[in-house]
């Protein structure tokens, strides 16, 4: 079983509790404000908050800001709607790996002091040479035998701004010859001559994630920092911080697989050129496996929570079927989303038999099973639009719509018989002559001539004109950006469709944005959080009923 409770990493607190060595399980969801959250942060955000809640503990939500060049206040406040939306509270205020940057600097110090750190001057190119490869071992730095003096002096003027970008850094001194490259005296800090989005230019050398993450942990009390097996091979270089600074708490790392879901993408940069590129509308797109566009599309936050327990958390990295995300979202909206009836291609339907001024208000359900979800009332009168699939003049038996002729059920309203189709000069459908059986509502025709099937309707004079717009999946390979795979080669050309003579019933322009329906027999769709308004309403399609995915 896959819930939170049975994973390995509560296993590891539940021992760390037992044995005494947390009273209080403190872990932390770290994002870069360098883009947008995706599907592989709400698995993150699950597990790090999902372990402080069924530990009684808590989370905090920090900014790892350590790279303001690739970063903005507009990832920030995306990354705070997401987080909220998914449903999770932080502990206390926001935290901001920035405003640590004093104390880093402090505990750089320290380390210079210690003869544990020392500037170094080779550039880039001569640095990767030094530093060997993983079957031979680096060369000690010609600057690494500097005094503490020196050190101390030539730090100092890279914090004053007194060099150029890259003409020096700071580094961790370890151990060259260390089988784990990570150790080979890591850079510390960098020089970069650029405006910090929340400490303007107060800084201009800026910490290494590896150097400024697991202090940031212990500043704030974390006692399982939890991350992705990419950063396995960076524990030591943690571990050595942390045991080599008077840092207040002995923060540790936990690593699990990264969630990889098929038919996605979940790299920040390649989604940035989707957005950059004009592949997609932004960051938020509905096609988008971002968390905002995951919202736009209509999926419940409850849905991806379930996904993201449904899936486990383990130390492997695998592929996850997005059909398992697609699942949770149709069966949190099967459940909750009111039905309601779209005709998405309409054809006129007159009804010869109905008095041209007459409109019955009928009810319908607002959900099949769920009576609390109430009913709605539905205005039927003369003429009405039916979706033009949904009409031929002659079919097979197992097409169970309108057929010239035959009979059809117009949902929770009359049975209807065709008589008569009335097409322009190139032979379009352009009007179908039905009459009603009477006494069909709710009942079967006296005559026994059961109807074929059940269609939905909307009445012409009391629909509303809406655009749809029919997402499907963004990439139609299985692994888009795999191997020599280039994603963009593997863009869905049939990703979005937008239709806009669709009819809807008209409770639908009472639809506030965001809301989620079910239209009858076309799947699930939501008001757009953006652009639907009553007066001209917008709905995206979030999924079909059923998987219908054939690549
Ligand atoms: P990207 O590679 O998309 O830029 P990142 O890991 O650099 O992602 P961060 O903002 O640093 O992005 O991630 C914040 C947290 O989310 C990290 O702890 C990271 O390990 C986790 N995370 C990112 N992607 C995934 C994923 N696909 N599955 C699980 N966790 C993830
Ligand atoms: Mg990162
Ligand atoms: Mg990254």
């Amino acid at each position: 079983d896959n819930t939170p409770a049975s994973n390995f990493l509560q296993t590891i607190i539940a021992e760390d509790i037992d044995a005494g060595r947390v009273t209080e399980v403190v872990t932390r969801f770290p994002p870069e404000p360098n883009g947008y959250l995706h599907l592989g942060h709400a698995k993150s955000i699950s597990v790090n908050f999902g372990l402080a809640q069924a530990n009684g503990g808590r989370c905090n939500l920090r900014f790892d800001d350590t790279n303001p060049e690739k970063e903005s206040q507009e990832y920030i406040e995306s990354i705070l709607a997401d987080v909220a939306w998914l449903g999770y509270a932080w502990d206390g205020d926001v935290r901001y790996a920035s405003s640590y940057f004093q104390q880093l600097y402090d505990w750089a110090v320290y380390l210079v002091e210690q003869g544990r750190a020392y500037v170094c001057d080779l550039n880039a190119e001569e640095a990767r040479e030094y530093r060997g490869t993983l079957t031979e071992p680096g060369k000690n730095s010609p600057h690494r035998e500097r005094s503490v003096e020196e050190n101390l002096d030539l730090l100092a003027r890279m914090k004053a701004g007194e060099f150029d970008e890259g003409a020096k850094v700071l580094r961790a001194r370890i151990d060259m010859a260390s089988p784990n490259m990570n150790m080979r005296d890591p850079i510390m800090y960098r020089i970069r001559k650029i405006a910090h989005h929340q400490t303007g230019t107060d800084w201009v050398i800026y910490p290494t994630y590896d150097f400024a993450h697991g202090q940031e942990d212990a500043i704030e009390g974390v006692t399982h920092s939890i991350c992705t097996l990419e950063f396995e091979d960076h524990r030591p270089l943690y571990d050595w911080y942390i045991e080599n600074l008077p840092v207040q708490s002995r923060p540790r790392q936990y690593e699990f697989g990264r969630l990889n879901p098929s038919y996605t993408i979940t790299s920040k940069r390649k989604l940035k050129n989707l957005v950059d590129g004009g592949t997609v509308a932004g960051w938020d797109d509905p096609r988008m496996p971002t968390i905002s566009g995951m919202r736009r599309r209509g999926y419940p936050a409850v849905a991806l929570r379930k996904f993201c327990e449904m899936i486990g958390t383990t130390r492997k990295d695998g592929v996850v079927d997005v059909a398992m995300l697609e699942f949770a979202v149709r069966e949190e909206l099967n459940e909750n989303a009111p039905r309601a009836m779209a005709v998405l291609n309409p054809v006129k339907v007159v009804l010869t038999d109905y008095p041209e001024d007459k409109v019955e208000q009928l009810t319908a359900p607002n959900h099949p099973s769920r009576e609390e979800l109430g009913v709605r009332t539905l205005p039927f009168s003369r003429e009405v639009y039916i979706d033009a699939e949904d009409f031929r003049e002659e079919a097979n038996k197992k097409y169970k719509r309108l057929v010239l002729g035959k009979r059809v059920r117009l949902r929770n309203a009359y049975v209807i018989e065709a008589d008569e189709v009335i097409k322009d000069e190139a032979g379009n459908v352009v009007e179908i002559h039905a009459h009603t059986i009477p006494n069909t509502i709710g009942e079967n025709p006296e005559d026994g001539i059961k109807p074929k099937g059940v269609i939905q309707w909307v009445s012409a004079a009391h629909g509303v004109a809406a655009e749809v717009r029919v997402y499907d999946r963004l990439f139609n390979h299985e692994a888009p950006d795999k191997g020599d795979n280039d994603y963009m080669s593997h863009i869905n050309p049939a990703s979005l469709q937008v239709v806009t003579g669709a009819m809807l019933e008209p409770s639908l322009a009472q639809a506030t944005s965001e809301q989620g329906f079910q239209f009858e027999r076309e799947g699930y769709f939501v008001a757009d959080r953006y652009d639907h308004t009553s007066d001209k309403p917008v709905f995206n399609k979030t999924i079909g009923l059923r998987d219908t995915w054939n690549g």
